[in-house]
């Protein structure tokens, strides 16, 4: 029976900054591998860069939050519906 072959994962990379990031899961080591910067960590490393990133926009958010709160938040929608625009999100 052929070995399954693993799918790669598409995510943003914490070592290299690439948004839509291909990862190939090595199971010899249980390393990601980025298929940009052809760099390896591991899924703990990974979820921990991206946490500490989150944990970074949750202070702009607040601080924005802030701000919409004092001068109206009018302005966060419309630039997030541009954005929006953009992204196809
Ligand atoms: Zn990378």
């Amino acid at each position: 029976m052929a070995k399954p072959k693993a799918e790669g994962i598409t995510l943003n990379c914490p070592m290299c900054g690439e948004l839509a990031a291909t990862f190939n899961l090595d199971l010899a080591n249980l390393m990601l591998r980025c298929e940009i910067c052809e760099d390896s960590c591991g899924a703990e490393f990974a979820r921990d860069a991206v946490a500490a990133q989150l944990a970074r926009w949750q202070t702009v958010f607040e601080l924005v939050a802030h701000a919409a709160e004092r001068f109206g938040a009018v302005l966060v929608e419309e630039a997030d519906a541009k954005k929006s625009k953009l992204t196809g999100a």
